[in-house]
Order: structure tokens, then C-alpha cells, then sequence
């Protein structure tokens, strides 16, 4: 069918009850493009109809060296996907009732992330988007279907998909800076860094909840005994500051910037966009930020290696709480955290639990060590690393007691970070105050077993309980079983008859991802992958599977890439989830 195929559809069912726009679906071919709308909205208040439209690369002007490999790809979609955003935003306007005239694409913000909404291909780009049918009432509203689809959209895709030569430009230099943030991510292992720091570059955000770069900021400057230069192949040599494996503390006083760099180290797991001030910003893939989050549920996981003794016997080799507190809400995201192969922590005073960090020396004399349950990771930092190999970066102002473990100490003064080791080292002496006693008494072990979950605590379906149905005919009916996920912002996520509170999980950037949760979570429960997999491997099965066959092979609209980490808090949130065994603990995480 051709666009005047469209405009004869649209004209006949002018007028007519908002159904008859069932007819309009199939595919219409364009001067440019082919535009398929592909599901049919129910009414103009529903959400919007999903449309998409494949454009030749001939007709788009899209050479090959935007997408000649997967970094550059992403890069140049992630441009696609926001310029078609801007001419969308541009060029609609409010056609009737509801979400009439509506037209929107999922928009990447900062981070550059791989997306359903734009794919390049060998030699078209697809871009999947949702448009709001216009309708008066319930009335269609044929004429103005027709300019927005025959007229809005062309003009919109030739502003947005076919490129001008500022366009050309613009969208290469996503493709580089995408690449050389890979590139940069790529070296951090062989160099035994966690995280790269560029020279230049711009931490701090516009606000709180404004994550453009602030404007005035004072440029990150690497302290010399930190600095590594790194070659990458677009912007060549870069110099910063490498942040080694082991165990890294950021000191220095209050507002004096601790907690914006590790915000960014934390943001580094992902690549961004040219002009965000992080795109030489980058951290190991893993990297994982921990923090106390009180009243969250846990379910059978090993506290012991900081958490013994509670009070009424509660176990903490298999601790399950409806109602954790802030020390073990903190413990048990670091098991869970190191349960995904993460070897990284991020941790910030700011949003941890103190006694869970520290104890000093005068509260270790009035509390005996028998009375108190916790052994503070200040004890334990140095043999995670020591015989696990996991990292941990360390915001804390208030307490030299991690000078003694850390391998270096780095010092923010207004905003410019200072290498303060030595001095650090100096102060530590012999009256270290750490009493080694609790370490000997608590030998620390954390093979961490693989948690198997009982599967039916893992329910996407909003009907837990068979429809009874009508009775005629002597028999009940079954209802087919609906799945109910819904998104809600980075904040929490409807899985069945569940609400998960995601709004603590600070890597979690984007609703395109918690939309990516309910559908790999949908998508273990219903290949079962439960029911014989460790969550783990369940887990990974999931991501190796988005890794081969790219997101589409989850089922949902507006998908973006997600991490093992955040599928895994996201599923440790859910607070029917019940661990039916646990696996036989591995070595080392
Ligand atoms: P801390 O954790 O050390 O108390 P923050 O990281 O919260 O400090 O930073 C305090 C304030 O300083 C924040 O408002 C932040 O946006 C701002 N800030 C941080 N780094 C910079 C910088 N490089 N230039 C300008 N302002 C900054
Ligand atoms: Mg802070």
C-alpha cells in the first residue's frame, strides 16, 4: 500500500467510532520511508498507537562508518533517537481529545544506552515510536490523521532522519564519543583500574534532579602521583586519574565534592553523550554503588561475614526479613552485589548505615564484641580484596579508622582532588584502633551460595488465583492468565500483584530500563528458567540471550540495555520472592 492508500483509509473512516482505525494498520510505502502502524490504540485516552518506520540508508544518508561496529552504533542511534525526539516535540500539536496528535519516542537522556526505539541495520534504520490517533470523542477525526501522518511525520522524518551535513557531523561525534568511552572502559582491566577520571572533565550535575552538566563547575584536575594517560582512537592521548584496584577513600571536607566524583564513577558503568562533561568518565562494568536501605525486604541471604549473634536467634547464614535494618539492608546488598560476580563496590557515607561502616575504639570498649552483632566493613574491606579481589571506593569524611586498610587516600579540597596517602599512612601508628579480636573470632568466609528461587514466588500474573468463570454448561472456565508490569519511572516497577521499590537504586538511569526489568523477569517466568537455574544463572541466561539477539527478543515497547546488577536488586526487591534452596557456596565471588 502506498501513502495515498493511507490518506483513502483515513477519509472513508472520518467520523466514524474510534475502532474503525483497526482498519488503517498494515504498512504504506512513502517517497522515503515505509510507515507500519502496527498496533491500534482502543480509544484517545488509551496509550497511544505504536507506529514505526523504516528508512533506506540510501534515502538517510547513513554511511556504514556510523555503525561499522557496535560502539559506534549505539552511538549514532542514541543521535537518531534524540533528534527524532526534538522534531516530535516540534512539530505536534494537541489534534482532540486524549492523547490526540500525540507523537513521541523513547528519548535518551545522558547516558548512551542500546534502545528498541532506533536500530540501525546492515541497510535500513527502523525507529519505533507512539503516536495518539486523533479523535473527537470517541468520533475519529480523519483530516487530522491525515496531516499527521501524511504531512507531520515526512517532514518529521526528513528533519530528524536524513542527514543534513550539521546533522552528519553531529551524529559522528556520538559514534566517536561512544567509542572512546568503550575504548576507555575496555583498558581499565589490563591497567587494574576501576575507574578513569578524564582531566576536563565536568562531575557535578545542574541539580539534583537536573542531570545536565552545571554550568561554572570547576574541571576535574588528576593529582599527580594519580594520573595514567590512556590512548584512545578518536581523541587520542588522555590524561586522568586512575583509580586502582584495592581500596580507594575519598576524604576531605563537607560540599568539598566527595560525593559528586563517586556519582560520576557510579554513572561510568555507562558511556555519554557529547557536551554531558562524563564522556571521559568511566568506571569497570560491575561497579556497583551499596548503600543502607531500611525496610526493604531479603530473602535467604548469608549476613554472616558481618552480621552474627542477632538478638532472638534470627539466623544470618539465611537471613529473610520482611523489614531490614539500615546495617543489614547495607550487609545484605553487598552479598547480593558480590552474588552477581561484581567485583567492585561503591560506598558513600552519606547513605550508609554508620555502625554498619564503623565502631570506634571507646564503643568497642563499652560494647564487648559478644554483645554486638556486627562486624563493621572497615574490618572486612581489606580481606574482601585481599582474598576476593573485590575493589571498594570509599566516600568518608568523618573517620580516619580506614586509613589502616586503604591502599590510598584521596583527599577532595574544593573540588580538586589531592593524593593524601602518606600522610594518611603517618597517622595511622600503633594505636590503631580497630581491635583485632572480632576478626579472629569471625573468620571471615564469604562463599557466596547461589540462591535457587521457588518459582512460584516469582508470579508476573495479576490473577494468582484461577478466574471461576461462569458456570453454564457445567464446567469452569479458566481465564487465560494476564501479565501485569508497568513501569513507573526509574522509581518502582508493577510485577503481578506487586509493587517493587526500585527508587533507591541509583544505577538504574532510565524508565526504558525498569520497563527492561519487567520484561526479562516476565520473560524467566515464562520459559521457567526458575525452575532449574540458580537466580544467577537465570539471570545470565537473560542477558546473554539481549546480548545475542539484541532486546527485541524481550517482549515490550521502548527497551533499553540493563545490567546483571540491577536485574538482580530489582528481583531481590520483590517481596514475595522466596529461595526454595540455596546452591553449594563458590570460592570466591
Ligand atoms: P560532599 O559529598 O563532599 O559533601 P558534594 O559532592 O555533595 O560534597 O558537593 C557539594 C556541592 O558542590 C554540590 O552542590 C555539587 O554540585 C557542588 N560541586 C561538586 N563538584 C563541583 C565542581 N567540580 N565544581 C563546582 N561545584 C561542584
Ligand atoms: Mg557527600
Amino acid at each position: 500500500m502506498t501513502s495515498e492508500d493511507l490518506h483513502h483509509s483515513l477519509c472513508k473512516i472520518d467520523g466514524k467510532p474510534y475502532p474503525a482505525y483497526k482498519n488503517i494498520r498494515g504498512s504504506y510505502k512513502f517517497n522515503k520511508f515505509t510507515l507500519s502502524i502496527e498496533r491500534v490504540q482502543g480509544d484517545p485516552f488509551a496509550s497511544p498507537s505504536r507506529l514505526s518506520i523504516r528508512i533506506d540508508h540510501r534515502s538517510s544518508l547513513i554511511d556504514s562508518s556510523l555503525f561499522s561496529n557496535a560502539s559506534r552504533r549505539t552511538g549514532s542511534e542514541t543521535y537518531l533517537a534524540r533528534s527524532f525526539s526534538a522534531a516530535c516535540r516540534h512539530g505536534q500539536t494537541s489534534l482532540g481529545s486524549g492523547k490526540s496528535g500525540r507523537l513521541e519516542i523513547d528519548t535518551p537522556v545522558q547516558e548512551i544506552l542500546k534502545r528498541t526505539c532506533v536500530e540501525i541495520g546492515k541497510t535500513e534504520t527502523i525507529v519505533r515510536f507512539s503516536v495518539g490517533l486523533p479523535a473527537n470523542g470517541r468520533r475519529i477525526l480523519g483530516k487530522a490523521a491525515i496531516g499527521l501522518l501524511t504531512e507531520t511525520l515526512p517532514e518529521i522524518v526528513s528533519q530528524a532522519l536524513v542527514l543534513s551535513k550539521n546533522d552528519k557531523t553531529d551524529i559522528n561525534s556520538f559514534a566517536d564519543t561512544n567509542e572512546d568511552a568503550d575504548h576507555l572502559r575496555s583498558q581499565l582491566e589490563d591497567h587494574r583500574l576501576v575507574a578513569f577520571i578524564a582531566d576536563g572533565a565536568i562531575l557535578p550535575r545542574a541539580s539534583g534532579i537536573d542531570q545536565h552538566p552545571l554550568s561554572n563547575a570547576v574541571p576535574f584536575e588528576s593529582p599527580a602521583s594519580q594520573r595514567v594517560r590512556l590512548t584512545v582512537p578518536h581523541a587520542g592521548e588522555i590524561s586522568g586519574m586512575g583509580i586502582s584496584d584495592g581500596i580507594t577513600l575519598i576524604v576531605g571536607g563537607g560540599y568539598h565534592g566527595k560525593s559528586t566524583l563517586l556519582n560520576a564513577i557510579e554513572r561510568g558503568v555507562y558511556n555519554h553523550i557529547p557536551g554531558d562533561g562524563r564522556e571521559q568518565v568511566v568506571a569497570r562494568k560491575d561497579a556497583t554503588k551499596v548503600r543502607a536501605e531500611d525496610a526493604r525486604s531479603v530473602a535467604s541471604v548469608d549476613l554472616s561475614p558481618f552480621i552474627n549473634n542477632l538478638p532472638g536467634d534470627k539466623d544470618t547464614q539465611n537471613f529473610t526479613t520482611e523489614n531490614a535494618s539500615g546495617s543489614t539492608s547495607q550487609a545484605a546488598s553487598i552479598i547480593e552485589t558480590l552474588e552477581t560476580g561484581s567485583h567492585a563496590l561503591l560506598i558513600d557515607e552519606d547513605i550508609s548505615a554508620t555502625n554498619f561502616l564503623i565502631r570506634d575504639a571507646r564503643m568497642q570498649q563499652l560494647i564487648a564484641p559478644e554483645k554486638e552483632p556486627i562486624t563493621p566493613f572497615v574490618q572486612r574491606v581489606r580481606s574482601l580484596y585481599d582474598q576476593y579481589r573485590v575493589s571498594t571506593i570509599l566516600v568518608l569524611g568523618g573517620s580516619g579508622d580506614y586509613f589502616e586498610p586503604a591502599h590510598r587516600v584521596i583527599a577532595l579540597d574544593n573540588y580538586l582532588p589531592k593524593d593524601l596517602t602518606p600522610q594518611a599512612k603517618a597517622l595511622c601508628g600503633d594505636d590503631f584502633s580497630i581491635s583485632p579480636s572480632t576478626e579472629e573470632t569471625t573468620p571471615f568466609n564469604i562463599g557466596i551460595a547461589k540462591r535457587f528461587a521457588d518459582s512460584s514466588s516469582i508470579n508476573p500474573y495479576k490473577h494468582a488465583v484461577p478466574y471461576r468463570g461462569s458456570r453454564h454448561g457445567g464446567h469452569r472456565q479458566q481465564r487465560p492468565p494476564r501479565k501485569n508490569i508497568k513501569a513507573q519511572n526509574t522509581r518502582s516497577l508493577i510485577f503481578g500483584t506487586q509493587e517493587i521499590d526500585l527508587s533507591l537504586l541509583s544505577q538504574l538511569v532510565n524508565p526504558s530500563q525498569t520497563r527492561t526489568i519487567g520484561a526479562a523477569l516476565a520473560y524467566a517466568c515464562e520459559n521457567k528458567l526458575f525452575n532449574d537455574q540458580s537466580i544467577i544463572q537465570a539471570l545470565e541466561t537473560i542477558v546473554a540471550l539481549m546480548d545475542e539477539k539484541g532486546l527485541s527478543a524481550l517482549d515490550g515497547n521502548d527497551l533499553a540495555e540493563i545490567r546483571i546488577q540491577e536485574l538482580m536488586a530489582a528481583l531481590n526487591r520483590l517481596r514475595t520472592l522466596k529461595i526454595r534452596k540455596l546452591g553449594i557456596p563458590t570460592e570466591a565471588p
